[in-house]
């Protein structure tokens, strides 16, 4: 998977969902990880216990698969 820089289009490879920073190399941003809910869209706050990361949105109430969760980047 990659994710697109918002500035200039730069494709940068995504890093895991525990990987919250990213660098574009081509325009020298510096971006954030934002996952929202595929049925919703809200913002998806990141869960981490025991090393494992999950995903959980607070509007549908429930956890979230990490394959099914939209990812961009925001710029910081
Ligand atoms: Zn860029
Ligand atoms: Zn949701």
């Amino acid at each position: 998977m990659e994710l697109t820089c918002p500035k200039c289009q730069n494709e940068i490879e995504y890093g895991g969902i525990q990987k919250q920073n990213y660098h574009c190399d081509a325009c020298a941003g510096d971006f954030k990880l934002h996952a929202a809910c595929d049925k919703c869209g809200d913002k998806l706050e990141l869960l981490q216990a025991c090393g494992a990361a999950n995903l959980w949105c607070n509007s549908c109430n429930e956890l979230k698969s990490k394959s099914t969760a939209i990812y961009t980047l925001q710029p910081l």
